[in-house]
């Protein structure tokens, strides 16, 4: 499919085009980043305490799932990390190492997409975090989740009582995991030929159900195909 595009209001271009972009670190939005963490393709899941130790697993089982499904003929491995970690002689929460992305204990997603990307522990082995977290969005109480590719940095806000809709974290998971493993934009964005227009599709904003339209599938699977081309 020759004349499969992604617009966009300022600029039309192939996917393969934008891969090629993006690999180089001169992506629209993330100007200087490279996605290092796709060489190794390792996902690690942690979250804050006071998020049930089952609940981040049945969200790293989702990844698991949803990956396995959209079949991208790539493997991902998807670990189970833990709520902290033993640094030199103390422990360090995931609490304690987001904080300086928060404002008034609210998290400020731009500002954790560059912390998590500029982490020393990128250096020793490559790969995406996954932040499970008890905190809202500075001033949006709207919003589930986050992700970014070019960082490798995915969030989950479950403040308040959202950790009991579980059913619908798994379609914020699948969602945002779209966002992390290449789609910037949302289903209304992305024109590729012979699709149609879906209302339904997973990669609306509204998430209005958690099954994803062939048209976003057939994206992340070019997506995919191309950095499989360059990187190989
Ligand atoms: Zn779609
Ligand atoms: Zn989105």
């Amino acid at each position: 499919m020759e004349n499969a595009v992604w617009t966009h209001d300022r600029w039309t271009t192939t996917i393969e085009g934008w891969v090629r972009r993006t690999l180089a670190g001169h992506s629209d939005r993330a100007i200087g980043v490279v996605p290092y963490w796709i060489e190794t393709r390792e996902i690690r899941v942690m979250w804050e305490e006071g998020i049930l130790p089952s609940l981040a697993a049945m969200v790293a089982e989702e990844i698991r799932v949803f990956v396995s499904e959209l079949g991208l003929g790539v493997e991902f491995e998807v670990i189970l990390y833990g709520s902290g970690w033993e640094e030199s002689d103390r422990r360090i929460g995931v609490s304690d190492y987001i904080r300086p992305a928060t404002i008034n204990g609210e998290l400020d997603h731009r500002a954790l997409f560059d912390l998590s990307y500029g982490e020393t522990y990128r250096q020793e082995r490559q790969h995406a975090d996954v932040y499970i977290t008890t905190r809202p969005f500075v001033d949006d109480r709207v919003s589930w989740g986050a992700a970014i590719f070019e960082h490798g940095c995915m969030m989950l806000t479950l403040w308040g009582k959202r950790q009991h809709s579980r059913q619908f974290i798994r379609s914020v998971v699948r969602h945002e995991m779209c966002h992390l493993l290449g789609m910037p934009i949302h289903c209304d964005d992305i024109g590729v030929e012979g699709w149609a227009h879906d209302t339904s599709c997973n990669m609306h904003y509204a998430l209005p159900s958690s099954r994803l339209c062939g048209k976003c599938r057939e994206y992340l699977g070019r997506w995919w195909l191309e950095i499989d081309r360059l990187c190989s």
